[in-house]
């Protein structure tokens, strides 16, 4: 049943005030080329140049400034396919706080050591995001340790919508935005924000066909269980969560659409954005990109793309923008 979305634009504007002081306000900036080719004005939102490399470091700082003296003393955990650790162990850090982030096997290796290179913890866990939480559970059980998870919880859910409020601000005639659909609290964010400022823009997720958990619960009209796969976006790993209180509800009330693209789409995306755009983008950052170069939407007015995140291991960034056919579906391992 759907509860009432905790998440207004109160909130969110809230979060604003909270994170100012540690989350970049990222630039937008017009793509010449996607402009061309669609025939209509075509906006990219440059979070991959954000702290940590992801707009996660909104959510996180947000729930870590959140917290109560006491919770702060005995330290966060939290699960992360690497872009939330990362966020959240920088967010920590900066408060003195400890923390713990538990992933799965197939997190990519420069996803962890960024995590590590914050001063944070790292446990790897099992093959899925599932298993990495039965640990965080323990460490919450065991150590009293909060956990502050990666998009199921009010505040992260806010904390991204000020990217929402961001756009609204740079691009007032706005008609459609893309957004990278995961575990949905950056959509669900972002969807509350634009919804209560520019009510007419069509908010379309978009996520890989490799285990696109969220789209998969959405037709089914509940969450359920979806397996994880191996995929160039490696940050849309991971399910929504049999449990889910939020992301799931505000998903199905608030998005427009939801479109999945191929592994061979995100692929020409990341080159698209390198050598068209000259930005360096993860398969996650890409997807937006994707979607508008394979057809698969089709804007009618002007268009903001959300650049997600920049932390690709470089060694497989250079295959791919070379041209190299790269199949990261057959191995849990990066070349
Ligand atoms: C986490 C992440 C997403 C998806 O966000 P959700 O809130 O889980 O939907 C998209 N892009 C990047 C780079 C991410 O790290």
């Amino acid at each position: 049943m759907s509860r009432t979305n905790p998440i207004g634009v109160a909130e969110i504007e809230a979060a604003q005030g909270t994170i100012a002081g540690t989350v970049h306000r990222t630039r937008m900036e017009r793509s010449t080329d996607l402009s061309n080719r669609l025939g209509v004005p075509v906006h990219l939102k440059l979070e991959h140049h954000q702290r940590t490399g992801s707009f996660k470091l909104r959510g996180a700082t947000n729930a870590v400034l959140s917290l109560s003296d006491e919770e702060r003393k005995r330290g966060v955990v939290g699960v992360s396919t690497g872009n939330h650790g990362r966020g959240l162990a920088y967010a920590a850090r900066q408060n003195g706080v400890r923390c713990i982030v538990a992933m799965s096997e197939l997190v990519p290796q420069n996803k962890i050591d960024g995590i590590r290179a914050q001063g944070a913890e790292v446990r790897i866990i099992g093959c899925s995001q599932d298993d990495a939480q039965i640990e965080v559970d323990r460490l919450v059980a065991e150590e009293g340790m909060t956990m502050i998870p990666p998009f199921d919880h009010p505040g992260i859910i806010a904390g991204q919508g000020t990217l929402g409020l961001e756009l609204a601000e740079d691009l007032p005639d706005l008609t459609t935005v893309l957004v990278q659909l995961s575990g949905g609290g950056l959509i669900s964010g972002v969807a509350a924000a634009l919804k209560a400022r520019l009510p007419e823009v069509r908010v379309i997720g978009v996520s890989m066909e490799r285990g696109a958990a969220m789209f998969e619960c959405q037709r089914v009209g509940k969450p359920m269980i979806v397996p994880e796969l191996t995929t160039l976006a490696d940050s849309l790993g991971g399910g929504i969560g049999l449990d889910n209180e939020y992301t799931f509800a505000i998903t199905r009330d608030l998005v427009d659409d939801i479109i999945l693209v191929s592994e061979a789409e995100i692929a020409q995306a990341i080159r698209h954005a390198y050598w068209q755009e000259h930005q360096i983008i993860e398969g996650s950052g890409a997807v937006g990109i994707a979607a508008l170069l394979s057809g698969k939407v089709k804007p009618d007015g002007p268009t903001a793309v959300i650049l997600s995140g920049g932390n690709i291991d470089m060694n497989l960034h250079h295959r791919i923008i070379s041209g190299e056919d790269v199949d990261v579906t057959q191995t849990t391992e990066e070349g």
